[in-house]
């Protein structure tokens, strides 16, 4: 048996899709988190799946959100829906249980947050909310673990009854009820041969959906029919159709609550967030704050408490290895495989775990602003800002994900509805830096800058969004022009982080960076340790000069000359780069053999190199990404050149300029 989980944006359903299946999917205080469909298995039911669907206001076909919802109920054919609310918003929630309710569909309600209605007052008539809208209720409370046993019961009775839907005309006789019964008396045939519910299709014709009409086929005349019913509609309620169907389900849901609903009292949630929102929000006060905090998110990430930890695991590192080199010698191991554990995986692999706990710590402050809701204020907040370069509030989504890792940022400008926002915002998120640079800036600014490291980090991650912005208004102005669609997003209460999806957030990021650790980098340090160590004739070198890895970045060491970064064993770490950003450190690590990173670059040569790698090229994993989401391994590629090239550009400006202060 399928269920499928649908409901407005942040009502709970990832939070209820984990208690119900045991998994530990991503549940956040913003709108727009979920945007695939993901699949488990109910906990206790046997054969019984559901399916976590992303979150939508309406039935329309137009944002990708509502597209995979729509296209899984409609063509999936689950055994169930269940729905959930948040019983604090009901009214408007309601908006889209009425529009599934129509797709006759055996279907439960579930009245999520009743922790939050009840403590504040409210209280939801369960019994009569179930008689009036003709399907089961149950009352939960997703965070909570309240009633999702009972809700899971429920669902499966009455998808196994088959159970459908009870109530579907929402208005009493007059002309739009004559309206619909007449359309859905034309389409009825239609319907039933595209499987089509009659009711659904009816509505959502009269309210223009290209997708219903073209599904229907209709003929000329049918057409002709439905068209004079509906200006008809339009005459006699003095509404055109789109208000005409909204205001017919707002006042079904009206008398819904009405007969019902006890208010709850003004939320204490949603005064404090009223509240909390006049500084952080504010007109004059929302920039800076905005900057403050970021300030000392970086300041306790790199210069606190990551950078501590950090410090101290390298120690670690450090004795381990030591402790494996004497080991080893005294074993009298192969030099060679001496050579390679201790040169090649200790050296590369360790200096790249190393930056773990700094990672982490980033993570932990992200998820935290993401927890709270505040993250769903900074988009607020950023959209006047972002519209000047011609994106919306919404593309700040993507960009603050795009800090983390560009895969998942890339995937997330799903949630923007136009198609021309949706590739401005592709391009832009590879100019966040991801945290898998983080190595590569610590590595330089402990070795040039170790007394202000939060300023030089916040300094670079700063550069790439100013980069980004001004590529961004140069493509406004020529390929992308146009208008970025109007951003409108609910900003959720305040809430407390909860501890669990926190610390969640925290062990998938460090088991993702361990298992790249443990696997990328990992091949990339021995083949780096290879190439480097043997020359054509597979004879060990003695001068790292004469290795097959020299000759390779010989070839690209010319190109990156006027950067000031020439060396073919820079050139050599640029390119592993594009496997993995953390093997640049590996492989710079492995080929520098314990010397010191200013052995190699002057200041200003670091400095060129640290902006080159700030904007080249993103790795393989997100340039796959682009090419799926953009559908073109040809603008992929463009990517790629194209960033490249800025990056080139940049850098060359920099060292120039570098070479006249310096
Ligand atoms: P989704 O967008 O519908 O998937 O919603 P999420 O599951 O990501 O939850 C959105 C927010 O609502 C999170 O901050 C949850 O902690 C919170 N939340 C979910 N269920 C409840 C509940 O029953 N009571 C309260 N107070 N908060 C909840
Ligand atoms: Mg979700």
């Amino acid at each position: 048996m399928i269920f499928a989980l649908a409901g407005n944006q942040n009502s709970g359903k990832t939070t209820l899709f984990n208690h119900m299946t045991g998994s530990n999917q991503h549940v956040g205080n913003f709108p727009g988190v979920t945007v695939d469909q993901k699949i488990g298995a109910v906990i206790g039911q046997k054969d019984c799946e559901v399916v976590d669907l992303p979150g939508i206001y309406s039935l329309r076909p137009y944002s990708d959100e509502e597209i995979v919802t729509r296209n899984f109920l409609l063509n999936e054919r689950p055994d169930g829906i269940i729905n959930i609310i948040d019983a604090t918003n009901i009214e408007r929630n309601l908006y889209l249980t009425l529009q599934l309710m129509t797709m006759q569909i055996p279907m439960v309600l579930a009245l999520n947050m009743m922790d939050e209605v009840r403590a504040n007052g409210g209280s939801i008539d369960t019994d009569k909310l179930s008689e009036q809208l003709g399907i089961p209720v149950v009352p939960i409370s997703a965070v909570k673990n309240e009633g999702v046993q009972e809700l899971v019961r429920v669902a499966v009775q009455t998808a196994q009854r088959r159970e459908k839907p009870k109530v579907y005309d929402f208005c009493p006789a007059g002309p739009v009820h004559r309206c619909i019964h007449s359309v859905c008396h034309i389409i009825e045939d239609h319907a039933q041969s595209s499987r089509l519910p009659a009711r659904f299709a009816a509505t959502k014709f009269i309210e223009g959906d290209p997708i219903v009409s073209e599904l229907l086929d209709l003929h000329q005349n049918d057409l002709d029919a439905i068209e004079h019913t509906i200006v008809q509609m339009e005459n006699d309620c003095g509404l055109d159709r789109n208000a005409a169907m909204a205001d017919m389900r707002y006042n079904f849901i009206e008398g819904v609550c009405r007969a019902c609903v006890v208010k709850a009292r003004e939320s204490r949630e949603h005064l404090r967030s009223v509240a909390i929102d006049r500084v952080l929000t504010g007109k004059y006060t929302a920039l800076p704050v905005f900057g403050l905090i970021m300030l000392a998110i970086f300041f306790l990430t790199f210069n606190v408490i990551g950078q501590g930890l950090s410090d101290l695991l390298a120690m670690g590192i450090d004795g381990l290895a030591r402790a494996a080199d004497r080991g080893l010698t005294a074993y009298g191991i192969n030099p060679v495989v001496h050579s390679l554990i201790i040169d090649g995986v200790f050296t590369g692999v360790g200096g790249v775990l190393s930056f773990l706990p700094i990672i982490v710590t980033l993570f932990f402050f992200l998820s935290i602003l993401e927890d709270t809701g505040y993250m769903a204020r900074i988009a607020f907040v950023m959209d006047k800002l972002l519209r000047r370069i011609g994106l919306s509030g919404r593309s700040i989504v993507p960009m603050l994900i795009g800090f983390g890792c560009t895969v998942p940022a890339v995937m997330s400008t799903r949630t923007l509805s136009s198609e021309r926002d949706r590739k401005l915002t592709i391009l832009l998120t590879p100019f966040m830096s991801c945290s898998a640079k983080i190595p590569i800036y610590g590595l330089f600014i402990a070795a040039f800058f170790a007394r202000h490291k939060a300023l030089v980090m916040i300094a670079l991650y700063v550069f790439g969004i100013l980069v980004g912005i001004v590529c961004a208004k140069l493509l406004n102005g020529t390929a992308f022009r146009g208008n970025p669609v109007p951003f409108v997003m609910e900003l959720p209460n305040y809430r407390f982080p909860s501890l669990r999806s926190v610390l969640q957030l925290m062990w998938e990021k460090a088991k993702d960076f361990l298992q790249r650790a443990f696997t990328i980098i990992f091949v990339a340090t021995i083949v780096i340790w290879f190439l480097q160590t043997f020359d054509t004739r597979l004879n060990v070198v003695s001068d790292q000069a004469d290795s097959l890895l020299a000759a390779i970045g010989a070839w690209i060491a010319p190109v990156l000359r006027p950067l000031g970064i020439g060396d073919w064993r820079i050139a050599t770490a640029l390119i592993s780069g594009f496997i993995a950003k953390e093997s640049v450190v590996a492989t710079l690590q492995v080929l520098l053999g314990g010397a010191a990173l200013t052995s190699l670059f002057s200041l200003r040569a670091g400095i060129s190199f640290l902006v080159f790698t700030l904007l080249y090229t993103p790795c393989v994993a997100a340039v796959s990404a682009v090419r799926r989401e953009l559908g073109s391994g040809l603008k992929a590629a463009g990517l790629v050149l194209g960033q490249t090239a800025v990056a080139w550009l940049v850098a060359l400006i920099v060292y120039q300029i570098l070479g006249l202060v310096l």
